[in-house]
């Protein structure tokens, strides 16, 4: 059982041959509302593959909480994990162009007003948790509260840093296992893709991490893979499987999925990279997230191909 400090965000697209200038009102082609918010397609991806979540996910009091409700209902989400704060639900607005181009705005709102006492409150169900999982699309406080409840049972923590801000140090010093994309890594200081991608040693600013109580570190490097960290070992390469990839988006959540499914599962890290892989491969050959994380049979059926 994974619990997930949530985030969930209403993503809204509009399709227009060309992007609208200010001022501008054009006629769209298409219109997409699709459930998302990185809190939300982890915990998606990780219920497709069959493992059981719970989590904390904060709704506004707006028209969009309701679609939240049902969508939660629709993927068999308890209701339990919705937490209502003040406010809009998290939202966001793109308009895509038919280049691909697009050009779009996120209000996290309600996700925002997540806070340490609503972790307190459902304190046994974090504690029940084989795993607790988080993003940066989440304030600091939650985070912090139910790391240091599942640490302090010594269950495993992941955090994903996604969108990528300072790690508070109290939320590292609680974090077993830190999943981040080249964008992130180098953020975080930790490298390039190239001296990242250097299989023969750790850089300085990733072997600090691992002394400093890191038990993995997972940096993902879209088409060039995925490299893994761990103390005392020499680091591992994951390839990419080569895919007809359409749309990569939600490639970053599948595979974190992958990694959690395969880590609580006792599997040895290589079989569990290359689970996760073939995660974020199968995310990428379908438009959209919702429908695009992989059952645990489609997995399989690609990992047996
Ligand atoms: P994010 O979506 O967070 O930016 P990445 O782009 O690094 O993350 O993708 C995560 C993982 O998904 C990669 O390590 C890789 O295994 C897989 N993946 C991403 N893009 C592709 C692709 N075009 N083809 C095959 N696998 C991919």
């Amino acid at each position: 059982r994974v619990f997930v400090i949530g985030s969930f965000v209403m993503a809204c697209s509009v399709k227009v041959a060309r992007l609208p200038q200010a001022g501008e009102s054009l006629n769209g082609l298409a219109f997409l509302a699709e459930p998302g918010g990185k809190g939300f397609n982890l915990a998606l991806a990780t219920h497709r593959l069959g493992i059981t979540v719970d989590g904390l996910f904060a709704v506004g009091t707006d028209m969009v909480s309701p679609m939240v409700r049902s969508t939660f209902a629709q993927v068999g989400f308890s209701e339990e994990m919705l937490v209502p704060h003040a406010g809009s639900t998290g939202a966001g607005v793109a308009f895509v162009d038919a280049s691909g181009e697009n050009c779009l705005a996120v209000c996290l709102g309600a996700n925002l007003a997540l806070d340490a006492d609503d972790v307190r409150a459902v304190a046994a169900r974090v504690g029940r948790a084989d795993l607790v999982a988080a993003t940066f699309e989440s304030p600091d406080a939650p985070t912090r509260e139910a790391f240091a409840l599942a640490r302090a049972l010594g269950r495993p923590t992941l955090l994903n840093p996604s969108p990528v801000r300072p790690i508070d140090p109290g939320i590292l010093a609680d974090t077993a296992i830190l999943v981040v994309n080249a964008v992130e890594a180098a953020d975080l200081g930790l490298g390039t893709p190239d001296t990242i991608a250097d299989a023969r040693a750790a850089t300085p600013a990733i072997a600090a991490l691992l002394d400093g109580g890191l038990e993995l570190l997972v940096v993902t490097l879209g088409e060039c893979g995925a490299m893994a960290f761990r103390p005392g070992s020499p680091p591992l390469h994951q390839p990419a499987f080569a895919v007809a990839a359409v749309d990569t988006v939600g490639a970053g959540d599948a595979f974190t999925a992958g990694l959690m499914a395969g880590l609580l599962a006792h599997e040895p890290l290589a079989a569990t990279l290359r689970q996760a892989a073939a995660c974020g491969a199968l995310t990428t050959c379908r438009f959209g997230t919702f429908d695009a994380f992989p059952t645990a049979q489609a997995l399989a059926a690609f990992l047996d191909g």
